[in-house]
Order: C-alpha cells, then structure tokens, then sequence
C-alpha cells in the first residue's frame, strides 16, 4: 500500500498515511485531530532518486508516480 504524506495547516506538522491510492485525495486528519490538511507530492520510499533517474528493470519509469500501478 502506497505510503503518503501529508502536511497539517493548523499545527504545520506532516504526517504519513499508508493508504489505497483510490483514497489518496481523501481528506487526512492529522495526529493532532486537525482536519485542515493537505496532501503533499507523494514521496516514494526509494532511497536516492534525484541522482537515479532509470530504473536498471523498469521499461515504462516512473510507474507508481503515475498512478497506474496498485
Ligand atoms: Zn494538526
């Protein structure tokens, strides 16, 4: 399940949900029961991305940033 993260604009804190990407426009509630939040870009847990961009075995790239995967 894809993780996503969230940022409270009550209290400022950001917060991650692992949740169905069907739900990922949902409204979030974050630990402090503030309802006034926003989804941020979703930040994949794959450790260094910005330096490698291709896949060794992906062909499409990019595929669970795009959404049509899950
Ligand atoms: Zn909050």
């Amino acid at each position: 399940m894809p993780r996503y993260e969230y940022r409270c604009r009550s209290c400022g804190d950001t917060f991650e949900l692992s949740r169905p990407m069907a739900e990922s426009a949902a409204p979030a509630t974050c630990p402090e029961g503030h309802e006034d939040t926003m989804k941020l870009l979703s930040t994949v847990a794959v450790g260094g991305t910005a330096a490698a961009a291709p896949a060794p075995s992906g062909g499409g790239g990019g595929c669970c940033g795009g959404g049509c995967c899950g």
